[in-house]
């Protein structure tokens, strides 16, 4: 049972499929989104198309080989094309955003998806209700795809808020896979838009919390920064360093371990107060024999 964000998730799940077969994954669907008419679910879709074998891998997201030529004809028409969206990775968000007028959850149309494509593991959205990330910057509060994609990053944040997690109830099948776990992993991922939004669903937190299974966390961090990505931007602007103490201390009792690079090796002993050990050893995947290695002492860790 694995809980995965994006680009930093979907380099270990790529590891994991060819050494744990078949497990679930509850992905992020915090930074999922409208555009163009069209529902974007960048986490699950990545989930969904590195575990059938057809992410584009060099990128970190969309499809392998594809093609920009709508987005092209969307620029000359006048309309907006911040978010890069291909020709075939186009294909998914008109499925899903039909499925969706059908009455379909995301959960069920995510199960499509991976039936079609031909994914053994099952990717289950965190929650069908709605939950967005928006950071508030001084000129007000923005989705975070507004802000990481559309304006780069470079706003100043003030803060972070999940809109909708009062009530955002688990998706069908999210607690009882996690019940049912012998092992959750914590992909690496950012903590504050890809983890922290699906620990704020009804229940999820509490079922890892209770969950007797191995609970093991890989660190985002390296040496007081991201590998990439905001996380750094973000953790400071909900008062954390960004470094993989200040990770373990958000996964308080949640992790029973967490994995950090060898230069974070001196926060072992306050990660142990945290109630987490940390087990030291390279966690940086930049090869596909990297991902294996770290998936294989995910697994034994
Ligand atoms: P993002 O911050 O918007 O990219 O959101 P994600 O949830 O996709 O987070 C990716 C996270 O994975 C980032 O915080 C990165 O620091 C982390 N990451 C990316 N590549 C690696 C890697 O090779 N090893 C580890 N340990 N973390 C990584």
């Amino acid at each position: 049972m694995v809980l995965a964000g994006g680009t930093g998730s979907a380099k270990l799940l790529r590891g994991l499929k060819g050494e744990a077969g078949e497990f679930t994954v509850i992905s992020n669907v915090a930074d999922n989104f409208w555009h163009h008419g069209l529902y974007i679910a960048p986490d699950v879709d990545i989930a969904v198309y590195t575990l059938a074998g057809l992410e584009d891998a060099v990128r970190g997201w969309g499809l392998r080989g594809d093609t920009f030529n709508s987005l092209g004809q969307l620029a000359r028409m006048g309309e907006e094309t911040w978010f890069n969206l291909g020709d075939r990775d186009l294909a998914t968000h008109i499925f899903r955003t039909e499925q969706m007028g059908r009455g379909k959850r995301l959960g069920e149309i995510t199960a499509m998806m991976c039936a079609r494509l031909g994914v053994r593991q099952r990717v289950i959205p965190c929650t069908d209700d709605r939950l967005e990330t928006y950071v508030t910057t001084r000129t007000g509060a923005m989705h975070l795809q507004e802000f990481w994609v559309k304006n780069r990053g470079e706003p100043e944040v003030e803060g972070v808020e999940y809109r909708g997690e009062e009530g955002a109830k688990p998706e069908r099948g999210a607690i009882e896979a996690l019940d049912a776990a012998e092992r959750i992993v914590f992909c690496p991922a950012n903590p504050v838009t890809s983890i922290m939004p699906m620990l704020a669903v009804g229940g999820i937190r509490e079922s890892i919390v209770r969950s007797r299974a191995r609970k093991v966390a890989v660190s985002p961090m390296v040496g007081g920064a991201p590998v990439t990505g905001p996380a750094g931007k973000l953790m400071r602007a909900i008062g954390l360093e960004p470094s993989s103490l200040a990770v373990s201390k958000l996964y308080r009792g949640l992790i029973d371990c967490m994995m950090v690079d060898p230069a974070d090796a001196h926060y072992a002993e306050a990660m142990r107060a945290e109630g987490a050990r940390a087990v030291v050893g390279s966690i940086l995947m930049r090869t596909p024999a990297d991902e294996v290695q770290l998936a294989r002492e995910v697994l034994s860790a």
